[in-house]
């Protein structure tokens, strides 16, 4: 065993997890964590992962559900923050949710019982020390300005994002192709395109004006007192720019120049809705210019009204607020490590994951590759079937990268989601296809079988060929 510390800026979620899995692995850590010496606007308490908002971890449904398979499969990874979760339960149907005192109070107990962690309460105000030659920052959305003005400087000007403008993301299978079609604007190419890059939604007039009156009625959220930040890169919600007359969104997100309609050349739509594809899968489109604030069930009811998107499915929807996060397709590896300085790494909502288990999940996987290259073990990052490696992938390499809006980053942050996994097909039963619902959910459990066969044999707790039995 190693005597060197790693050592962890930010008790969180991810923090916390991390602290657990590189202890349990055998290596000391130095969990140092600001709280209570300096609060954050959204944390009330000192205890470590502390829930600020919800106290849900969404469904525990590991069958059919991606956040439900990343419970499990971090079950299987000994989760702190499951276990915690599990024994602090309340009553919530098919959904996790925790009592949030005795959670928090459980996570920290834990974590101060360990022989192998040493907890400090102190702001850390810069990047880790050289002699911090293994070091993970997991201090979140919220982190303290100094520390965020270290990371911006040490990686680029742009590397985190201040406040956050979010369009929601649709699940290709759910968008209606015979309404919808194919083409870049004016066919163009572009770097590493084809001339049929987006996914077009039409409009006559009527559709356009009813559009336009629904997204100035819909319920809006309210700002908090700590989102009093100017709007990031100065993107407009789009109900905000609906409300500057009824032409803006026509002469700008939803303009309809250099487009044909391929199931109807001969009529101009009056107004086009553009999706782009969003992941490398191909799986997941974001509608492009469409960030909001609108209520999240607002946004299902209105955006279903664009022809194409009646039965949109969404893998996230939009919202507007204060976050910080890394460009991480840009500056992270495979293993979360700043390629600029290795030994450095980062976990938790500050990679461009999105929600409590997202954080933990990643700032377990990030506890492991420290402790590994602490123990001198090969690091392998789990397979992308598994919802550890399509949450990991969607942060270090599966984004696609758009160089179409100059000076607006294309990475945003997200929950895990069936978009995020590679395809698997859905068994027939008795030889027969199945459709509709049950083709859906057949798919799910073959997707989330596959992905705890194949997390059980990352972890080592089966052989392939027990996996493949
Ligand atoms: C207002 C708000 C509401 C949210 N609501 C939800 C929700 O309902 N459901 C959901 O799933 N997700 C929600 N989220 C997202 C949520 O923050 C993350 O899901 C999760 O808490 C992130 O985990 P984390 O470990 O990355 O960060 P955190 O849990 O925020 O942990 C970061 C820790 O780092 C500490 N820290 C920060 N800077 C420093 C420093 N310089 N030195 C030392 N310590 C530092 C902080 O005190 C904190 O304890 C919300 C986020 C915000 C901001």
């Amino acid at each position: 065993m190693s005597a060197k510390p790693i050592h962890i800026v930010g008790g969180g979620l991810a923090g916390s997890e991390a602290a657990w899995q590189a202890a349990e692995a055998g290596v000391p850590v130095i969990l140092h964590e600001m709280r209570p010496v300096r609060g954050t606007d959204a944390h009330k308490t000192e205890g470590l992962a502390e829930l600020v908002c919800s106290n849900s971890f969404r469904s525990d449904d590991a069958q059919t559900n991606a956040v439900g398979l990343l419970h499990a499969e971090m079950r299987l990874a000994g989760s702190l923050i499951m276990s915690s979760g599990d024994a602090n339960q309340v009553p919530a149907g098919g959904a996790l949710a925790v009592d949030r005192d005795c959670f928090s109070n459980a996570v920290t107990a834990r974590l101060e019982a360990h022989p192998l962690i040493t907890i400090v309460r102190e702001e850390v105000t810069g990047l880790p020390p050289a002699d911090w030659d293994q070091a993970i920052i997991a201090t979140g959305p919220l982190t303290a300005p100094a520390l965020a003005e270290a990371i911006a400087a040490g990686t680029s000007s742009d590397a985190l994002a201040f406040f956050d403008a979010i369009a929601p993301i649709v699940h290709f299978e759910s968008i209606d192709m015979n309404t919808c079609w194919f083409q870049s604007r004016y066919d163009k190419v572009g770097p590493g395109g084809t001339g049929k890059d987006y996914i077009n939604c039409p409009m006559d007039k009527e559709q356009y004006e009813a559009f336009v009156q629904a997204l100035m009625d819909g319920q809006k959220t309210e700002f908090k007192q700590w989102e009093g930040t100017p709007y990031f890169d100065g993107c407009l919600p789009i109900e905000v720019m609906a409300e500057r007359g009824p032409e803006t969104l026509r002469h700008g997100p939803m303009k309809p120049m250099g487009l044909t309609n391929e199931h109807n050349p001969t009529v101009k739509a009056y107004a086009v809705v553009q999706l782009r594809q969003d992941n490398a899968l191909g799986t997941l489109y974001n509608m492009v210019g469409f960030q909001t604030k609108l209520k999240h069930g607002e946004q299902v009811r209105i955006f279903r009204m664009i022809p194409g998107l009646e039965n949109a499915e969404f893998a996230r929807l939009g919202g507007l607020h204060r976050n910080t996060y890394l460009n991480s397709p840009t500056l992270l590896d495979p293993t979360l490590q700043l390629r600029s300085r290795p030994g450095l790494r980062f976990a938790g909502q500050i990679t461009g994951c999105e929600g409590y288990v997202e954080s933990a999940a990643i700032g377990l996987l990030a506890g492991r590759f420290a402790a590994a290259e602490r123990l001198g073990r090969p690091m392998t990052p789990p397979p992308a079937t598994t919802a550890f490696g399509a949450l990991l992938n969607h942060i270090t390499s599966g984004h696609i990268v758009s160089d179409d809006e100059p000076g607006k980053r294309s990475f945003q942050p997200m929950n895990v989601n069936f978009g995020l996994f590679p395809e698997i097909e859905a068994p027939k039963v008795d030889g027969k296809r199945l459709r509709g619902k049950e083709k859906t959910v057949a798919k799910k459990k073959a997707m989330t079988g596959r992905a705890l066969a194949d997390c059980r044999v990352w972890l080592g707790l089966a052989t392939a060929a027990q996996a493949a039995e």
